[in-house]
């Protein structure tokens, strides 16, 4: 494997998660709904591993964890399924322009559906405008969304005000945490939110499962109806394995967590001082100190970045331009052009995000490879400007 800096859309699974999972595929393999003593056994894995995911989110109650098959359906189940079961309230909610996509489009259909959705709009950093926010709660609000940080340029969202205007409202506040759940502790408890979305791969464990948090009291509308497992609101037989991998990941991430995000943020500083240094007309998105510690979001003028991740891909360096779910789209990227980016601006786009197996020496390799990279695509670019033209060959005399 070459250089891996794309953590963002995928982790690897920690290998105590593996070991841990193992033993509910092989071994401790009953389904909780049996009435055997194997089947008290996955009970007790389920009850166990729920607390986990509860404590690494400080929820003081673990019945409200709600597992769910990852984000996407969390994400689902909170916003149709808290709109739906409470139209009778008001019709109006409010997301913010630059959710993840699966927001965005849980957001139209329920506009298809007759909801009214405002969208709050960022500043230049991609921090939600709080004053705009304000301005948008209506009589007729019944839920907003925000994430807790941007999952492409890295922004931390400003929660506890958006909590407090919720409170003072009496809105409900649900938050997607996917892209923060790996360098920025939860505490539902110190912000109040009254739903969460977790996913498991943002914090190394496998793929294919999520949680909800649903705070004590609140309820929602099911999407998934059957069996009426997970207290009725996400039917379907458990994924036990995988539930008890995520429920190790989160403990071992609350272990670390603090630990882990000092380092990659030592490895990120370092990383952007070294771009934005070394290569002329590049540029940070997002905001300087309130982002992501594993997150460095590049702009480079004249150049594309799609030419520049597979540039990259040829020197075995795996990064990213734009939002790893909609990367193949070659669409400008929607957050970029809410934060007032021109389309071609937004089109020079290059993500790098860290995780726990990345070295110094990674940092060191794409800090190697990457000027000359960007030379050698801006001289073959016609939008290079001369003067840029005549200083890199200066360079080369
Ligand atoms: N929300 C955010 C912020 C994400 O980054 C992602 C993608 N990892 C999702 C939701 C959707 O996750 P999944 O595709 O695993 O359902």
């Amino acid at each position: 494997m070459g250089v891996y800096l794309d953590y963002q859309a995928a982790k690897p699974v920690d290998s105590r998660v593996i070991s841990e999972m193992t033993i509910y595929l092989n071994q401790k393999f009953a389904n909780p709904s049996s009435l055997h003593c194997e089947g008290d056994e996955a009970t007790d894995a389920l009850s166990e591993f729920r607390h986990k995911i509860a404590e690494f989110i400080n929820a003081p109650d673990p019945e409200s964890i709600i597992f769910t098959s990852g984000a996407t359906e969390s994400n689902n189940l909170a916003l149709i399924g808290y709109a739906m079961r409470n139209k009778k309230k008001g019709n109006h909610i409010i997301i913010s322009e630059i959710e993840h996509i699966s927001i965005l489009n849980i957001a139209k259909y329920l506009e298809r559906e007759g909801f009214e959705v405002s969208r709050v709009p960022v500043d230049q950093y991609g921090i939600i405008r709080i004053d705009k926010l304000e301005r948008l709660i209506t009589q007729n609000t019944i839920l907003i969304s925000i994430s807790t940080a941007s999952n492409e340029v890295g922004s931390i969202q400003p929660l506890k005000e958006i909590s407090d205007l919720a409170v003072k409202n009496n809105v409900v506040f649900h938050t997607d945490a996917v892209a923060s759940e790996s360098s920025v502790p939860i505490d539902v408890q110190e912000i109040p939110v009254d739903m969460l979305t977790l996913s498991s791969n943002d914090i190394y464990g496998p793929r294919g499962v999520g949680a909800l948090y649903l705070k004590k009291g609140l309820r929602v509308n099911p999407i998934i109806i059957g069996g009426g497992q997970e207290r009725g609101f996400r039917s379907g037989s458990e994924n036990i394995p995988g539930i008890v991998g995520f429920g190790k990941a989160a403990e071992i991430m609350k272990n670390q967590i603090n630990e882990e995000a000092s380092r990659l943020r030592k490895l990120r500083d370092k990383l952007i001082k070294g771009v934005l240094e070394v290569i002329p007309k590049s540029y940070l998105n997002g905001h300087p100190e309130k982002r992501l510690p594993h997150n460095a979001h590049f702009r480079f003028d004249y150049i594309e970045g799609e030419s520049l991740i597979l540039s990259l891909k040829d020197e075995n360096i795996a990064a990213a331009t734009g939002s790893a779910c909609s990367s193949k789209t070659l669409e400008a990227s929607h957050t970029l052009i809410a934060m007032g980016l021109l389309h071609e601006e937004a089109h020079g786009s290059l993500v790098i995000t860290l995780g726990r197996n990345t070295t110094e020496q990674d940092i060191d390799e794409l800090l190697d490879k990457l000027p000359g990279i960007v030379k050698r695509l801006r001289l073959l670019s016609p939008l290079t400007p001369p003067d840029l033209i005549k200083k890199y060959n200066e360079v080369n005399d």
